[in-house]
């Protein structure tokens, strides 16, 4: 009997991978859903390919061509599967490219540790989402968005729920009392307004004349108990307008940050560790690729074994995945052809980097009942995560700065471990006055200084994008490309998976 799967292999193998994928519709059902996003259908047992680089890309390539059963080898550089999602815990190093060394010195417990790359995974990200549900990889929810958590404003922290309400009550008020005078362009009856009028009071919690006058929603200034309770009083409007409080209270409007987040639990590291052993020695860690060259059958690859005292090893193989960031990719011995070395040379990566703190006490629990979430700073440091797991356990992991990039993140890369530490205490006073007495054992990562990333994400412009993207996501000869650089996903894994199902179809293809 031809089952279904061998039918879909025979027309992939006659009709490419779009034959196949409109078979997929025509058997009915079988189409990938937005519930259930999937890799491409491969022909089964293609041509021999190696692939360099075991981040989130380069292992969602070697797994499905492992399961379409095409002989497969990934090369991962260093000890460990993942690239930038990755966890650190107690006693491992964080080493960066010019020698700099930090040792994890937290307690070891399942709660303790820090994802200094990828945190959080859109409930949108089905693709990721996909994997994690394949793999058994166990998930919790991660509060991106506290109401309790605090923006600094121009007179000190404000919890957001005062920032949002204030907002909603500032824009209901303005807007309701415009009304009357007839401003909207669409012909709205007498019914109408006053609908319009009764929604605006109930989003801006609104006082029956319709002004904003404080409300519940922006936390209590004496709280109800045996008596009846009293809201804090309205925020100034000039206050309000500060963009480290209205850009903290609407960040999670975003599609990418909107609820439910999700987390691995017990680290993000969870989902490249369920990649690694399902493809099981298929990957071969400490191999350090450092050239490329064309061969007639295909490429051959050139690396350094960093197990065994960087002897030299070599292969070859029909095709080759390069899943490696632009940086790391235009610093190494290749024969690509030139145009796309520049383009790899010209590409810009965001310098940002985390730093974490153990904390004996988890006083923004205790004190602010501030459970997960983020704070927002004025400083450097950006943000403050708190841990969405391991609530009232006696110690936690804060993150005491999440930067971005640009002039703070040069800064954050500039400096020493200990440096950045000072800095990041002396920022997160503004936000909790006894800061400094309550974080200690900081670690950081600046991905500007991580020699096998060497940036955190890429960041197009559009005249790059027009120039170099489509060259840059093209097979040349042997060389097919996969990484979160080659997608309109960049700084998400769900972006290095998407690009690597696009590799997946040109290796089905060629
Ligand atoms: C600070 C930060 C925050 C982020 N936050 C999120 C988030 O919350 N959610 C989310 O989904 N994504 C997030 N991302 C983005 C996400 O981490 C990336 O998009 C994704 O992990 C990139 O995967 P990749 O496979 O393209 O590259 P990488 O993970 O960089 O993989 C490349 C691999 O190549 C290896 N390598 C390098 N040189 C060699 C060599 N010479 N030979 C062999 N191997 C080599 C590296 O060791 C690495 O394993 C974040 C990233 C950063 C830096």
């Amino acid at each position: 009997m031809t089952t279904r799967r061998a039918l879909l292999e025979g027309i992939a193998a006659a009709g490419g991978i779009n034959a196949a994928v409109a078979a997929l519709g025509a058997l009915g059902g079988l189409l990938p859903t937005p519930a259930q996003a999937a890799a491409p259908v491969l022909p089964r047992g293609g041509r021999p390919v190696i692939v360099i680089g075991g981040g989130i890309a380069g292992l969602v390539t070697a797994l499905e061509l492992k399961r379409a059963g095409w002989p497969v080898k990934l090369l991962e550089a260093s000890d460990r599967p993942g690239g930038r999602c990755l966890t650190l815990r107690a006693g491992d190093t964080v080493r960066e490219a010019d020698g700099t060394t930090q040792k994890v010195e937290w307690d070891s417990a399942p709660h303790l540790y820090m994802n200094p790359g990828p945190a959080r995974i859109p409930h949108h990200h089905r693709g990721i989402l996909g994997y994690c549900k394949q793999l058994g990889v166990a998930l919790e929810t991660l509060v991106n968005q506290n109401g309790a958590a605090l923006a600094e404003g121009p007179d000190g922290p404000v919890p957001l729920r005062q920032v949002n309400a204030g907002l909603r009550g500032l824009v209901a008020e303005l807007a309701a009392k415009g009304l009357p005078r007839g401003t909207l362009e669409a012909p709205l009856t007498t019914a109408d307004l006053e609908a319009l009028r009764a929604m605006l009071r109930g989003f801006g919690a609104l006082d029956h004349q319709l002004r904003w006058q404080g409300s519940s929603r922006a936390g209590w200034a004496e709280r109800p108990g045996l008596e009846e309770g009293k809201p804090t009083a309205p925020l100034d409007p000039a206050v309000l307008l500060n963009p480290v409080l209205w850009r903290g209270a609407t960040f999670a409007e975003g599609i990418d940050y909107a609820a439910t987040m999700l987390q691995p639990v017990g680290g993000i590291d969870a989902i490249a560790r369920a990649l690694a052993k399902a493809l099981g020695d298929s990957l071969v860690l400490n191999a350090e690729v450092f050239a490329l060259r064309r061969t007639e059958a295909g490429a051959r690859v050139e690396w350094r074994d960093r197990q065994r005292n960087g002897r030299l090893k070599q292969e070859t193989a029909a095709r080759v995945v390069l899943a490696l960031p632009a940086p790391v990719l235009a610093a190494l011995d290749t024969d690509l052809a030139a145009p796309r070395r520049d383009a790899l040379r010209d590409l810009f990566y965001a310098s940002a980097g985390k730093l974490a703190f153990q904390c004996e006490r988890r006083f923004w629990e205790d004190e602010h009942a501030i459970y997960g979430g983020i704070s927002f700073s004025a400083r450097d440091v950006n943000q403050l995560w708190y841990p969405s797991h391991g609530f009232h356990a006696r110690k936690g992991i804060l993150l005491g700065a999440y930067i971005w990039g640009g002039a703070a993140g040069a800064r954050f890369a500039g400096r020493t471990p200990a440096q950045r530490a000072e800095a990041a205490v002396a920022d997160g006073k503004a936000l909790h006055a006894d800061y400094a007495a309550q974080v200690a054992k900081p670690v950081s990562v600046a991905w500007g200084n991580m020699p096998l990333a060497r940036g955190a994400w890429v960041e197009w412009t559009e005249p790059q994008r027009a120039a170099s993207y489509a060259l840059l996501r093209a097979p040349e000869g042997p060389y097919h490309f996969a990484g979160e650089h080659l997608s309109h996903q960049t700084a998400w894994m769900e972006g290095a998976l998407i690009s690597a199902w696009a590799a997946l179809e040109g290796l089905a293809w060629g």
